[in-house]
């Protein structure tokens, strides 16, 4: 995500380096660097423009601290601004009685019926009771899709036969039957095009009119740029935008839509897609989307996401079992496919300050693929063998070997890293947490 402008901004800070104080000349460099780092991200010219003016004048009132070298000073005003750039409402309004209904439009191909099937799936474990409506009559498939995810999100899907009804009449329909089923959020898929045309917009607006929704979401593809942002404009000219869903965030690499639409539009981000699956969706924050940006690492997100994705009991049993020095290879087992729940290792990674540029030096390299093996190695032992490592003799080995299709030497490394961890861990556990922080510095 954002490797593009990251490293473009990167490149604007190093202006700063070694001189001793921000001083007008390498402002000057340095915002000349930022504004190409923006327009190369696909930032809309105007903002870009205004932007460095923004940051220009704040660093030179900046007041000197001492604390801070002139590049520090300088990323602390861009985040900043950044965070200005894209703040707004970002909470999506949902009424504490009765049914509040969510009209989602967008064009053809941006990831709408699949954001509708995600945001169905999180009200859910917010404690809503979603209900989907299928009013895209103009996809052949959309219907069959959206009863697919409808289903794996555990949740109702109201339809009707496309060629004996009009959008307007589903989506009236689809209201009614939700309430009748004490459904308390109704998200109306309605139809995209592949671009703006007088057709969608009035069918758009004859259902805006019609059923009168309280809140329209429009979904857009964060890898498209300005073409998305200038689809949110001409939406929000027809339908006035409560707010925009980003989609694709996760393979966009320039990062200019999300930092152009509130500013194009007025028209607040609520959530952004970071993936195909229903559970990559996450609520839009712009301080984290700030930090993301200038490869601050996103920490907040990755704890945000652990506490959802981690059975808390279960990691407490685990540490439990660390400190007393009882964790066994089937716990380790448990852990790593709890990592896994949170996304792609690199991704992962890439949350997590500093690591942006280790998963870079990672070339090819996959650390999925390791995680593939040893996990293979682990369930290629017999439950006793994961619980008492010491029993694994040389015909054990090799036995594990051939049933996980790896040489018996990468058991014997296993095993033997596996003992070294356990050890450290359980020496930790007796320390004080200065001795701890020591302890692994080493
Ligand atoms: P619609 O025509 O707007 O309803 O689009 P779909 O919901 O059918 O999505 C189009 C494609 O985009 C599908 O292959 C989705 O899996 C994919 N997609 C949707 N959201 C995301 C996302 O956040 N990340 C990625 N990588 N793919 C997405």
């Amino acid at each position: 995500m954002f490797e593009g402008i990251t490293e473009g901004l990167t490149n604007a800070f190093s202006a700063f380096r070694g001189s001793g104080k921000i001083t007008e000349a390498n402002i000057r460099d340095g915002m000349k660097q930022v504004r190409t780092a923006l327009l190369e991200a696909d930032v809309a010219f105007d903002v870009a423009q205004d932007f460095v003016k923004q940051v220009t004048e704040q660093a030179i009132g900046a007041e000197v601290l001492k604390s801070l070298r002139p590049d520090q000073q300088i990323v602390g005003i861009v985040n900043q601004c950044l965070i200005d750039l894209m703040a707004g409402d970002h909470q999506l309004a949902i009424k504490r009685d009765g049914i509040t209904v969510i009209m989602m439009c967008g064009l053809q191909g941006s990831g709408k019926t699949t954001t509708c099937g995600k945001l169905a799936k999180m009200l859910k474990e917010d404690g809503k009771s979603p209900f989907l409506v299928a009013a895209d009559l103009q996809r052949p498939a959309a219907i069959e899709q959206l009863k697919v995810i409808g289903d794996q999100v555990g949740c109702p899907v109201y339809h009707e036969d496309p060629a004996k009804s009009d959008p307007v009449q589903v989506c009236r329909n689809g209201v009614k039957q939700a309430k009748a089923s004490g459904a308390t959020v109704v998200i109306l898929d309605t139809a995209g095009r592949l671009g703006i045309d007088d057709e969608l917009m009035k069918e758009l607006q004859r259902i805006d009119n019609r059923v009168a929704p309280d809140t329209c979401l429009f979904v857009c593809d964060a890898m498209t740029g300005q073409d998305a942002v200038n689809s949110a404009r001409a939406f929000n000219e027809a339908l006035e935008l409560d707010g925009v869903i980003l989609t694709k965030l996760d393979g966009d690499t320039r990062g200019g839509a999300a930092l152009s639409v509130k500013a194009v539009t007025g028209v607040p981000i609520k959530y952004v897609g970071v993936g195909e699956q229903l559970d990559r969706l996450e609520q839009f924050h712009p301080d984290r989307m700030a930090g993301r940006i200038l490869g601050m690492g996103d920490v907040l997100s990755l704890v945000e996401k652990a506490q959802q994705e981690f059975d808390e009991d279960e990691m407490l049993a685990q540490q439990e079992k660390m400190q007393q020095g009882k964790f066994t290879l089937d716990d380790f087992r448990k852990q790593m496919r709890q990592i896994k729940k949170l996304g792609s290792m690199r991704e992962v990674m890439k949350m997590i300050p500093g690591m942006g540029k280790v998963v870079d030096q990672l070339g090819d390299m996959n650390p999925e693929d390791d995680m593939v093996r040893i996990e293979g190695i682990i369930n290629s032992m017999t439950l006793d063998e994961r619980n008492n490592p010491d029993t694994i003799d040389r015909s054990r080995r090799n036995r594990i070997a051939s049933g996980s299709g790896v040489e018996p030497a990468e058991v014997n490394k296993l095993l033997k890293d596996f003992g070294a961890m356990g050890k450290m861990m359980q020496g930790m556990s007796n320390m004080g947490m200065k001795d701890r922080m020591k302890a692994v510095k080493q």
